[in-house]
C-alpha cells in the first residue's frame, strides 16, 4: 500500500499535541498563520515520516489523516 500524510491546515489549531508526540520528529509549527488565524503544524521533514498514525490518533481536532494512494491501481488488479 502507498500512503501520504496529510494535514488539513485549516483545521489545525496549532496546539503542538502532533509536534510532541510524533517519533520522527518530522512536524513543526509553521511561522505563516491559516484561515482561522493559528499556527499550524507542518511536515518539516516528510521524508523521515513512517506513517505510524500516532499524530492523527492524538490530533484533537482529527485535521491529520492518512491517505491511501495506490487504492485506485490496486482495485483494476
Ligand atoms: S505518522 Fe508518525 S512519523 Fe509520521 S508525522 Fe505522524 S507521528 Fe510522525
Ligand atoms: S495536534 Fe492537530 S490541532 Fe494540534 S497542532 Fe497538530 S494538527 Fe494542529
Amino acid at each position: 500500500m502507498t500512503a501520504k500524510h496529510v494535514i488539513d491546515v485549516d483545521r489545525c489549531k496549532g496546539c503542538g499535541l502532533c509536534v510532541a508526540v510524533c517519533p520522527k520528529n518530522v512536524l513543526e509549527i509553521a511561522g505563516k498563520v491559516n484561515s482561522k488565524g493559528y499556527f499550524p503544524a507542518y511536515q518539516a521533514r516528510p521524508e523521515d515520516c513512517v506513517l505510524c498514525a500516532i499524530c492523527c490518533t492524538m490530533c484533537p481536532d482529527v485535521a491529520i489523516t492518512i491517505v491511501e494512494t495506490a487504492r485506485a491501481e490496486e482495485a483494476q488488479g
